[in-house]
């Protein structure tokens, strides 16, 4: 471990696997289903009653008993006395006796006695008299109870995300409600007595707080429920103050600013006496300094991330997006990298991994090409927003040729 500023610097999967030891999820809860969605299932939801619940037509046309239509050809049609209707909904219970049929809709309960539906398409739609050119099978397009869900079925299994379709089964077998894995509430902070919010005109020496937007909306794209607590200035009780409040209605604090080695680095100083605290330094670029620790009983995870808006970023992506996720219950913490072809040369510190901002694109014979943009400078916006993934030399490497093969995080920030 590494004492406030110098020594040692922590690897990137040193410091990860510190941190993501210390999250938790927070407990199920039961939430209606169209809030359930994008959530994973903390329950198993078993069917109480078969799916369908009664035989009925998968077709329009005509509910008959198969024996007395077999021989129906086009030459030779079968034909029958329509002696009802059924329409989607009918709940008069119905029959047919020998040599007689129905009429009947898409989703129509089976009169009793019919064994197959003749569609439309294969008679001469008569009401009345219907002229049947084609023999069905027994059991032909009739849907028969339970043949999708069965009583006593597992529906949704533990832990089973929740999407559409899922929020469409659980509404079919009548589950209001369901118990999930929560989204965790997000609390986001940005720290730094030069930031106005937005919407304010800066002074001389001031600027926008960009970063409370930029990690909500980051802590938003990885499942988090989100709130900003807005601005904090560099002032020690002010900080913890606002800190001590959000604990408590928190599951995941997010600090900006404050954590590196500047004389007003207040998150640092306020933060690090309380014990349960550290802060450290990881050998990335950029992102190096880094806090992270619990705070209040029971312990709510707070991450201090550097100010700078790309510092930000890529930190909130290298530790706090796999924390969230581990909250959310999720199997795969990380974004899947691809191999890409870097398009320009680039230059990394030495013993820091770097990530830089990139454009990927797809070729047309399926491989990935890469192009940095902007530099490598973390306080660059613009480029941030330009960019679609993160490319990532290894702290080894300090030099990539042009055409070689780099790793590439895509973020696709601005799919949703
Ligand atoms: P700090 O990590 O507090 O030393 O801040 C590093 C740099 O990031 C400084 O230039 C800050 O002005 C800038 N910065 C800090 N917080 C924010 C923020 N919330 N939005 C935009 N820039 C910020
Ligand atoms: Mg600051």
């Amino acid at each position: 471990m590494t004492p406030h500023g110098g020594g040692d610097l922590r690897t990137v999967e040193e410091h990860l696997k510190l941190v993501l030891q210390r999250i938790a999820p927070p407990d199920p809860i039961e939430l209606a289903l169209l809030d359930a969605q994008g959530l994973l299932s903390a329950e198993e939801v078993v069917a109480a009653a078969p799916l369908p619940g009664f035989d009925n037509s998968a077709m329009d046309g005509y509910a008959v008993r198969s024996e007395d239509v077999a021989g129906a050809s086009a030459e030779q049609p079968a034909v029958l006395p329509v002696v009802g209707d059924i329409a989607a909904g009918s709940r008069v219970p119905t029959g047919i006796g020998r040599g007689m049929c129905v009429r009947i809709m898409t989703g129509a309960p089976m009169p009793a006695g019919a064994d197959a539906v003749v569609p439309v398409e294969w008679t001469d739609g008569g009401v009345a008299r219907v002229s049947i050119d084609r023999p069905p099978a027994p059991g032909a397009y009739v849907r028969r109870t339970g043949e999708d869900v069965q009583a006593g079925d597992t529906a949704i299994g533990l832990g089973a995300p929740i999407g559409p379709a899922q929020v469409g089964l659980l509404a079919a077998v009548g589950r209001e409600r369901v118990l999930v894995r929560p989204r965790p509430r997000v609390v986001v902070v940005s720290t730094g007595s030069e930031l106005v919010d937005v919407g304010q005109r800066p002074g001389p020496g001031e600027l926008i707080d960009a970063n409370s937007y930029l990690l909500a909306a980051a802590s938003r794209d990885a499942g988090a429920e989100v709130y900003r607590a807005g601005i904090v200035p560099d002032d020690r009780r002010a900080l913890l103050e606002v800190l001590e409040a959000q604990a408590n209605r928190a599951d995941l604090l997010v600090t900006s600013g404050g954590v590196s080695m500047g004389a007003y680095d207040v998150v640092k100083d306020a933060l690090r006496d309380l014990g349960t605290m550290e802060f450290v330094r990881v050998a990335m670029q950029p992102g190096m300094p880094q806090g992270f620790g619990t705070l209040g009983d029971p312990g709510t995870p707070v991450f201090c991330l550097p100010g700078n808006p790309v510092s930000a970023l890529v930190s909130f992506e290298v530790f706090v997006r796999p924390a969230i996720r581990l909250m959310l219950g999720k199997r795969r913490l990380f974004r899947r990298s691809v191999t890409a072809s870097a398009l320009e040369p680039m230059e990394s510190p030495a013993g820091r991994r770097q990530y830089r901002r990139g454009l990927l694109h797809r070729e047309e014979s399926g491989g990935y090409c890469v192009r940095p943009v902007g530099g490598p400078g973390s306080h660059l916006l613009a480029a941030l927003a330009q960019a679609n993934c993160l490319i990532v030399i290894d702290a080894a490497v300090t030099v990539v040729p042009a055409g070689d093969q780099v790793t590439v995080l895509p973020l696709l920030l601005s799919s949703a």
